[in-house]
Parts: C-alpha cells; structure tokens; sequence
C-alpha cells in the first residue's frame, strides 16, 4: 500500500487509526511510539482493570534504552531498585557459587528491578497523557479481514488501519496470522510472590539452584518488597487455567531445600503458580495490515528475564520500521527482519539457562558450580562481557548506524 504523496517513509501521522491489542508491557509502549510519531491511537485491554497479580520484572538496559527513549526511564528508576550484580546460591552446600557484577560503565540505563504493576502504571499514565484511549473490558475475538482490517472484539465490529496484535501467549492475533497452535507445556512451572522486604535483600538478584528447581529473590518497589520466584520441572501441568493460587505450605514443601539459603520463605502466604507454556517463535509475524508482538510473536521462558524487555524493544522497532518505510506492508518486512534473529538466539539462551540452573547429576553440578565460582572470581569482566550481545544493544541507535554507514549514505 504506497501512500500518494508520501516521499521520505509511510506517514505514521496518515494513517486515521492504530488499534493495539493487549494493554500489556508490548502493548502500551507501541502505543506511546507510534503516538509520539504523531499517529492516532488506541488500545483494547480485555481485563476490566490494569491490576497485577504480585510480581516483578527484571528491565535490563536494553529494555532501559527504549524506556529513556519514550521519556519514562526517570519515572521508573525513582519507583525501581538497580541492579548491583548477580549472585549464584547452590542450595545443596548454602553457599554461593559465583557473582556477577551489574554496575554499568558509561552513561548506559542501569539494570532496574521493577514491581509489573509500577511498569504497567508508569506507561499507561503516559498513554492517556499522550492522548491515548486505553479502553478496558475490550476483548480481541476475531479478525475478519487483514486488509482493509476488519475484527471483532467482545462489544462489536470494528476497523483500523493497523491492527498491531500485543495480546501475549494466548494471542488472538497470532491464531488468525497463523492458524490455531496450541503453546506447549515446557515441562516447568513457576510459583511467584512478593513479600515485604523485612531482611534488608542487598541490592542484587540472587538466583539458587538446585537439582531440577532454582527460585530467584530481588527487592522491587525502591526496596520496600522481595519479589520471589520458583521454578521446578513437572512431567504435566493438568489444570484448566494457565496459573492458580496456592498455599505458602504448599510452596515451602516444594522447595523445602531452600529453607536454609532462603529463610525468609516463611513469610510467603498465597504465591501463584504459573505453567509456564510457549509456541515456537512466529514464523511469519504479518499480514495485510495486522501485526503480532512481544509474547504473541515469541514467548520466551523467563531464565534471560528478556520476554518484558524485547516487547519493548519490538514497540520501538516496529514504530521506528514503519515511520522509515514507504508502505505498511514494507514497515512490517523491516520490521520482522530487524528482530527475528535477535529474538530467536535470545529465546534459546533462556531455554540453556534452565538447564544449567536445574544441574542434577552430581559431578556435573560440581563441575559447573567451580566453573561459575572460577570465571567470577578471576575473569568477573567475562561473567558480564558473554551477555553484553543481549544487555548492550540499543535498538533506539538501529537507525542511526544505518543513516551513519557511508554505504548506505552513499
Ligand atoms: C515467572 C515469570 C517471570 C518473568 N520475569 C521477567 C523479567 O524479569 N524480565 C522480563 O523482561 N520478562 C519477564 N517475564 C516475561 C514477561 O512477563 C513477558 O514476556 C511480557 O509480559 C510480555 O509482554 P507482552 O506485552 O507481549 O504480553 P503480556 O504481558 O502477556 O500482555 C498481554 C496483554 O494483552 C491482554 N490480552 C490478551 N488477549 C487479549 C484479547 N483477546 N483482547 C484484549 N486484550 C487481550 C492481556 O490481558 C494482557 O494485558 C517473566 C515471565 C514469567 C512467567
């Protein structure tokens, strides 16, 4: 579809109307992009209110260099904790294993530990500020047209020149792109709490591990709350729904290794328990004028902690593709092209990252644990400097290196 008229890129400011599904992470920073390129925009959110259920979320400074990006890093990091460092536990011997050191070099966004609902509010305020209509209670059913973009939600037909689908794992969006395919269980579960911080949790992320099952503890909300996480392999996940609410006994039986590195376990009263499903990446994230995002184009297990951080990083691309481009359907090529290898090696670096934490085989484990303890010990640089491929890259410069290559100017 070329724009008439339209000579340095489709005019995001043109096109009447961008319908984002999903007032998620993904959903809400698209919106504020492409509303800060002058488009008109609105999102459907299907849950009656913008509520979280206890949890948080690891931004990382990829994540970071979108968020400043949009304006709202300040905001965040007043309501946040940075990130000192990482530090491995081996439940078995209580005894840490090996640390890596977060504190950035340079100017570059800080590692920010964050409560979801402090993420979600800060964005949403910006949406609204920005002119965006956030309606609630609006449920994605169907899309019955691609081009020109025809849907259903749960009050009626609708239309829009966009339709960008940022509807998470169970993603309309992706079933009507792609035929229906089930997400698989990926054989873990995972219980989630948060607890207030009456330890005194120093400023890092702590991850413990053992055969099978590691949990992860980090302070949120400027260190007044411990957000916990646990995860443990399971042959099935039998329940209807896709998380439930369970007992702190439930969970300490579980984890009963834990209680020695984890004493404050104890405090935790009504964790939730999440199967943890994914689908494949996406093949093809497109069509007509209808376009996946975030969860909906790849889940990605949370052992990275990137599946919030990329949402972002696609929110930023897929504006940025689409405001360079000379057509929707051109915006949406650049756009999956941009991300897909990024996304695929980071989807599959979480998956390795499971394995290593769940080690069961003894002299494996031992061998692994002296490995970490080594490496952090004498090459603390490379402990950090094997992520930097996924924490240093800053998708908001993506354009300004291609605009910089003399090929490219030439
Ligand atoms: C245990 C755990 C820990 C995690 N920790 C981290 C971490 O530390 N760092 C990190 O970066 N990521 C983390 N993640 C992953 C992260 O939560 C997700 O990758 C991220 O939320 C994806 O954002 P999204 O906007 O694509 O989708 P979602 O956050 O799933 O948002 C989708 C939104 O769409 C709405 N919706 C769905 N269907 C419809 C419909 N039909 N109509 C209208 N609305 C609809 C939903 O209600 C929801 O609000 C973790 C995940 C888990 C399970």
């Amino acid at each position: 579809m070329i724009i008439p008229g339209c000579v340095s890129g489709f005019d995001v400011k043109g096109a009447p109307r961008i319908t984002v599904i999903g007032a998620g992470p993904g959903g809400l920073s698209v919106a504020l992009a492409f509303a800060q390129k002058g488009s008109s925009v609105r999102v459907f959110e299907q849950s009656a209110a913008l509520t979280e259920v206890g949890a948080g979320v690891q931004l990382s400074s990829n994540g970071g260099h979108v968020l400043r990006a949009l304006g709202l890093y300040d905001t965040l990091y007043s309501l946040s904790v940075p990130a000192q460092g990482v530090e491995l536990y081996d439940c078995r011997s209580a005894r840490c294993v090996g640390s890596v050191d977060l504190k950035t070099h340079a100017a570059g966004p800080e590692h920010l530990m964050v409560h979801r609902q402090d993420l979600i509010s800060v964005l949403e305020g910006a949406c609204r500020n920005a002119g965006i209509e956030v309606v609630l209670g609006e449920r994605l059913v169907s899309v019955t047209s691609f081009e020109p973009v025809d849907f259903c939600t749960n009050t009626g037909e609708k239309t829009a020149d966009i339709l960008i689908c940022a509807d998470g794992i169970h993603s309309i969006g992706r079933s009507a792109i792609l035929g229906n395919t089930a997400p698989f269980f990926t054989g873990q579960a995972a219980w989630r709490a948060v607890i207030p911080n009456t330890i005194n949790h120093p400023n890092t992320a702590r991850i413990y591990m053992a055969p099978k099952k590691h949990a992860v503890s980090y302070p949120i909300r400027a260190g007044s709350l411990i957000n916990l996480v646990f995860v443990e392999e399971r042959a099935s996940w039998v329940k209807e729904s896709w998380s439930e609410q369970s007992t702190g006994a439930a969970l300490r039986d579980s984890f009963r290794e834990f209680s020695s590195v984890m004493p404050f376990m104890e405090e935790v009263q009504y964790p939730h328990i999440w199967g943890l499903f994914r689908h494949p990446v996406a093949p093809q994230w497109h069509k007509g004028s209808v376009v996946l995002m975030g969860d909906a184009a790849h889940p990605t297990l949370p052992f990275m902690a990137q599946g919030a951080n990329l949402a972002l990083e696609d929110a930023w691309v897929l504006a940025h593709a689409l405001s360079q481009a000379d057509s929707i359907a051109q915006g949406f090529i650049d756009y999956q092209s941009r991300r897909m290898k990024r996304v695929k090696r980071i989807v599959m670096a979480a998956e390795k990252n499971a394995w290593k934490y769940h080690l069961s085989f003894p002299p494996l484990r031992w061998a692994a644990h002296r490995a970490i303890s080594t490496l952090s010990r004498f090459a603390p640089r490379h402990m950090v400097q094997q992520f930097d491929w996924i924490y240093g890259h800053d998708v908001t410069q993506e354009g300004a290196e291609k605009q910089r290559s003399p090929t490219k100017a030439g």
